[in-house]
């Protein structure tokens, strides 16, 4: 079997480790730049982190018996399922921890990858697979005078735990997922909580969190009612997609919004400030049942006002005021259009992927790239949905172990995707994103790439996506 090494170690690492297994296919390392497993559930662990996506649904499909205590685990939960996983499917032999790849060159000759951590080669494979997800590096804003801030500064995703909120006052900039899980757990202990929006997001409600015990013995003792649950949480989402394209749709989804929020937020101008100004679904959808009620607290504030600096003593706004802060939370997200980010790839006659991506990345089935042979992506570009990752990571498991399998049978050096399968692809892909409220909605969202380009939305069924991965097609690669 052929030599493959997987960097990352969250889920689609995990998954892809588990599945080869399974498969018979033991010749794998996994790198993890970390001193632990577990991707984005081990470094997200702000208060009140928990997935969007019910937990029945955003879990593998080979191990969904698992006794969630929420709808929505929290991340303590979520990764404790992960280490679950790698124990039963005993992955730990095969995990190397504290060693970040940094780059990686193939050998034309050879038909191998070079791997490197730093200066020095540390292995040579036959297959090299990306499993280093769309968000797992933070990115704060280059605001001006950051360094001259006086008090603690914290990512949401690198949180500092030895942070105590107790009466303090709290600037929080952004008002993305991560922020509106933040912000109804520290607004009881804070002094004073100043929200910095650019732009609202449309927030609807995520129902009852807990299972009733009827519910959760269910779920628990009935395989095949957990089965159900699973896929009725599934057609849920696949419902949901058309809802992207069609007008009618999108103007029915910012009534029912607006309507929600004319319940929940009694004082007009805070409403006003509350509204969004892009059309429904342009940027991520959220969901929180505490966040509207949070804001109507007295001492929390919105401010709409553009950050011009950042002070010793707090925040100054454009409009010249300055907001004292103890501390400074960035709930600034992440850069996910920068796939690839902190590695350098090198190609068929040396060429970097960063150059053939300049436009925005892209990829064949989000999964391989012309040029990189042997070469696979999890989670790459247009893979994202506004559903569970783990069902199109699923996707790509498949779709990977096949390709592996056939590589293995074929004994051919190596195996590179046509350039004009993966350009047509593409061509369809981007025409069919276009139409879509992220790029139509009057917006400016993540998903983009500096160019413009969407590159990290799957816009179209979650189905399609996992029929076209089916079954990888002999005619889409060249093999050498
Ligand atoms: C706070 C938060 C909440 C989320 N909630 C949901 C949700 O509810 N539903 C949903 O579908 N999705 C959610 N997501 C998206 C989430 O990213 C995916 O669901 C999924 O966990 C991605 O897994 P992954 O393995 O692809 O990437 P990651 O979990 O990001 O794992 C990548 C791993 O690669 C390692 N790595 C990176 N670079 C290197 C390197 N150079 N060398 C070695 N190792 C490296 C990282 O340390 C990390 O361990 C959430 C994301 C965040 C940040």
């Amino acid at each position: 079997m052929p030599s493959i090494a997987i960097i990352g170690t969250g889920f689609a690492g995990i998954g892809l480790a588990i599945s080869l297994k399974q498969r018979g296919i033991n010749s794998f390392n996994l790198y993890e730049r970390a001193a632990a497993v577990g991707g984005v559930w081990r470094d997200n662990t702000y208060p009140g982190a928990a997935c969007d996506i019910p937990s029945h649904l955003y879990s593998f499909s080979f191990e969904h018996q698992y006794p969630w205590s929420r709808r929505y685990a929290p991340q303590s939960e979520i990764l404790a399922y992960l280490k679950h996983c790698i124990d039963k499917y005993e992955i730990c032999p095969h995990i190397s921890l504290n060693n970040e790849i940094t780059g990686a060159e193939f050998q034309e000759s050879r038909g191998v990858w070079a791997l490197s951590s730093g200066e020095k080669t540390i292995a040579e494979v036959q297959i090299l697979v990306s499993a280093i997800g769309q968000f797992s590096n933070p990115v704060v804003p280059n605001f001006p005078g950051r360094d001259s801030f006086s008090g603690q500064q914290i990512h949401s995703a690198r949180w500092d735990h030895s942070f105590c909120v107790d009466g303090k006052n709290v600037a929080v900039i952004g008002t993305g997922a991560s922020v509106i899980q933040i912000v109804p757990e520290i607004a009881g202990r804070a002094r004073r909580l100043t929200i910095f929006q650019r732009s609202a997001p449309y927030v609807f409600p995520k129902g009852p969190d807990r299972f009733t015990a009827k519910e959760a013995e269910v779920l628990t003792r009935f395989p095949v009612l957990r089965t159900l649950h699973r896929l009725k949480i599934y057609a849920s989402y696949e419902a949901r997609i058309p809802r992207r394209k069609s007008e009618k749709l999108i103007a029915k989804s910012e009534h029912v919004f607006r309507n929600l929020l004319q319940k929940q937020i009694s004082d007009p101008s805070l409403r006003e400030d509350l509204t969004p100004d892009h059309r429904w679904g342009c940027k991520r959808v959220l969901l929180s049942n505490d966040w509207y009620r949070t804001l109507s607290r007295q001492n929390v504030a919105i401010v709409k006002e553009p950050i011009e600096k950042i002070l010793s003593e707090g925040v100054r706004t454009l409009d010249g005021a300055t907001h004292v802060a103890d501390a400074i939370i960035y709930g600034t997200g992440f850069a996910p259009s920068d796939f690839l980010r902190g590695l350098k790839i090198k190609g068929l006659g040396g060429e970097e992927i960063g150059k053939a991506w300049n436009d925005g990345a892209e990829a064949y089935l989000g999964i391989t790239v012309a040029g990189f042979p042997n070469f696979f992506l999890m989670f790459g570009p247009n893979t994202n949905i506004p559903g569970s990752v783990i069902y199109m990571i699923e996707s790509q498991v498949r779709y990977i172990v096949r390709m592996v399998e056939a590589f293995d049978r074929s004994k051919v050096r190596y195996m590179n995707v046509r350039a004009d399968v993966q350009k047509r692809f593409n061509q369809r892909l981007q025409s069919h994103l276009r139409r879509t409220v992220w790029a139509t909605g009057n917006c400016s969202n993540w998903f983009m790439a500096a160019s413009g380009k969407i590159t990290t939305q799957w816009p179209g069924f979650l189905f399609s996506y996992r029929r076209l991965t089916r079954r990888p097609r002999r005619r889409d690669y060249t093999s050498v």
